[in-house]
């Protein structure tokens, strides 16, 4: 097997050479100031070993891998009533898709695409404060990642809050099935505001290693989530994390991953590692172009994949 720090070391220097970088997402203003020669890489594995190359201590918007984190804290506090306000399948749709929630009577298909995403982050929200869902989605990543100085970049939380009419129109258009049930206003704030938490990619790895340990987060021992709900999260994540190239990434990668427009990726090799891969320029179906490409040599290389005997 390949030598983890070499490997990561070596994937990180070719992509910062790659031309081919994909295009950052520009439909949220600020998020189109961010130079696509960024490339960061971390894989923390199962025995603790941490492992970093390239931009990897840079904090980067995280947008949709925050929906991974608000449908942990949905489970927490509803369990599987999450699950009757939105579904278990892939979408095959693009991830702002207002014509499939329209057909399917406003229950999105599944926690990751943004109808989703806002219907779970409605049952974070609770209240009519969006601070306190806001607040407590912070709280998780912090726990998680052992760190205190997470949070949420404002001028990235208000330029999207300027220009998110699509979401608008996905969450009056569940307020008006009742799959929202709070104040549209006040949920769309915090959808706005988790998907602007900033992390950098070693930040993130630890973030995710309770989903490596079957729902144990290695450094406090605790359990986040049951083994049960930590297999079926990364179902979804291998199903549903990339959208509708969803199939596409299973096939390149073999790992349950969340990807976001800012052009982060979080994947879970279940048992062995967690990787955390920043590349701000994006494939047609918003996901990180490079990210892909590394995570795909990386979890090649490794045997890192779910449908490996021994993977
Ligand atoms: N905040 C982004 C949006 O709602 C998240 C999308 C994404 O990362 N795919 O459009």
């Amino acid at each position: 097997m390949a030598d983890l720090a070499e490997l990561v070391d070596q994937i990180a220097k070719d992509m910062a050479t790659t031309p081919e970088r994909g295009r950052v997402a520009d439909y949220i203003p600020e998020l189109a100031k961010v130079s696509p020669a960024h490339f960061g890489l971390v894989a923390i594995t199962a025995d603790g070993q941490e492992v970093a190359a390239g931009d990897a201590d840079l904090p980067f918007s995280i947008q949709s891998v925050s929906k991974l984190f608000a449908l942990v804290e949905a489970l927490g506090r509803n369990a599987d009533a999450v699950w009757a306000r939105v579904g278990r399948e892939p979408s095959g749709s693009a991830f702002n898709s207002i014509v499939q929630l329209e057909a399917e009577g406003g229950r999105p298909r599944n926690p990751f695409i943004n109808a989703g995403a806002i219907a779970v982050t409605d049952l974070v929200a609770a209240g009519d404060d969006p601070r306190a869902g806001v607040g407590a989605i912070l709280r998780l990543v912090r726990r998680l990642a052992g760190d205190d100085g997470i949070s949420v970049d404002g001028a990235v939380a208000y330029s999207e809050a300027a220009t998110g009419h699509r979401n608008a129109a996905l969450a009056h258009f569940m307020k008006a099935h009742g799959v929202i049930t709070g104040s549209v206003d006040a949920t769309l704030s915090t959808y706005f505001h988790q998907c602007a938490i900033a992390m950098s990619c070693r930040q993130l790895a630890r973030a995710g290693r309770f989903l490596m340990h079957g729902g144990i987060d290695p450094a406090s021992g605790e359990a986040i989530v049951s083994p049960e709900r930590a297999r079926r999260i990364n179902a979804l994540m291998l199903t549903c994390g990339h959208y509708d190239a969803s199939g596409e990434f299973a096939f390149r990668v073999g790992l349950p991953a969340k990807s976001g427009v800012g052009g982060g990726i979080l994947a879970i090799a279940p048992g062995r590692a967690c990787i955390a891969v920043w590349s701000p320029g994006l494939s047609a179906q918003g996901n990180s172009l490079l990210g892909t490409a590394a995570l795909e040599r990386l979890a090649g290389a490794m045997g890192w994949n779910v449908f490996n005997p021994d993977g």
